[in-house]
């Protein structure tokens, strides 16, 4: 011992320098609704990325409803073309596509972008478009969002009403094609059958990018304590979302966010588990009032969580880990190290 107390915020900081992995956001569909401006990676997120301690980020491509079915593919391309854009705008950011690119990025300090897609609409049922996107660099796929599409069906926002249908014969090719290329496949959204059905037809540890558990807010869209030890049984990771961490704006707190991943730790360990934030106030606020009720009456009405709202608050979770009495190492594998478990195995 120095006899020298370390203070919390110089614990804090120390934690925090080695990075932390944030799993899934909305980036790209922002980039892209925002493609008549530049730098907007460096004004507009770069400072909340470095306030976080942010060093890897999954940058998710998402269709909205009005884009679709026509426009999917077009749209898509042009949200990983604004990406590269973006990131070519900045030393400070990096498109990585394995895991050795991530290392690179992180020990040169820089902002790795993981490519990744929530739901596969873009491929329409052409599993050929799976490669062309894989070259493109996307390196995590989860199946739907919570439409039904070629590959199967989204779970609701309620605790039952899901389609009790699995996988399409398209599906399963995907699926097998993403473990055969070294796709990460992501379970978040899916309904409970397709959730089982691609634990039966693959044997990699499947991720769930961002979610929450059914025991604080009960909709299908969310994660059960039986698919979270399924999860845990394939030494997956599990990423904790902020936005459904509870049907009620009052419980919505970092203090109830924790209660999620003490949740996944009691359930399957300290190993499996991790951060997908999915950071969409800033996404939220920009629409009008009436898209804001159309969400509200399609999925449901997001609660954010006050201290934890963007990248920059990062360190309050941080902080709130250490006052909720995890370890040095425990806080370590939750901010990034049991993600780059995972990219290490897949990548
Ligand atoms: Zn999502």
């Amino acid at each position: 011992m120095t006899g020298i107390e370390e203070s919390i915020v110089e614990r804090i900081d120390r934690l925090q320098a080695g990075g932390v992995i944030d799993m899934h956001f909305d980036l790209p569909m922002d980039l892209y609704e925002k493609r008549e401006h530049r730098d907007v990676l460096k004004t507009e997120f770069l400072t909340e990325f470095e306030a976080g301690g942010i060093s890897v980020v999954g940058a998710a491509i998402y269709i909205e409803d009005r884009y679709l079915p026509e426009a999917g593919l077009r749209v898509a391309l042009d949200q990983i073309a604004r990406l590269y854009a973006e990131t070519a705008t900045s030393e400070r950011f990096a498109i990585c596509k394995n895991y050795r690119e991530i290392q690179a990025a992180r020990e040169t300090g820089k902002i790795a972008f993981l490519v990744t897609m929530e739901g596969v609409e873009p491929l329409g049922t052409d599993l050929n478009q799976l490669r062309v996107f894989y070259e493109l660099g996307v390196r995590s796929i989860g199946l739907t969002h919570a439409r039904t599409n070629a590959a199967g069906h989204g779970g609701v926002f309620a605790a039952n009403g899901s389609s009790p249908e699995g996988l399409t014969p398209f599906g399963r090719e995907v699926v097998h094609e993403c473990e055969a290329l070294g796709i990460i496949i992501d379970l978040a959204h899916i309904n409970p059958a397709g959730f089982e059905e691609v634990l039966s037809i693959t044997t990699k540890p499947l991720i769930v990018s961002h979610t929450n558990a059914r025991r604080y807010y009960d909709i299908e869209r969310n994660i059960s304590d039986e698919q979270i030890r399924m999860i845990g049984e394939r030494a997956g990771v599990i990423g904790v979302n902020c936005v459904l961490v509870s049907p009620t704006e009052e419980k919505s707190t970092l203090d109830h966010y924790v209660d999620h991943i003490e949740h996944v730790v009691n359930l399957i360990g300290i190993d499996s588990v991790g951060i997908g934030f999915d950071f969409f106030e800033f996404i939220y606020r920009q629409w009008p009032e009436s898209r804001q009720k159309e969400l509200a009456a399609k999925l449901t009405t997001p609660h954010f969580i006050p201290d934890l709202r963007n990248h920059s608050h990062a360190r309050n979770l941080t902080r709130k880990l250490i006052e909720r009495g995890f370890s040095d190492e425990q806080i370590e594998k939750i901010l990034r190290g049991n993600w780059m478990r995972i990219f290490r195995e897949w990548l």
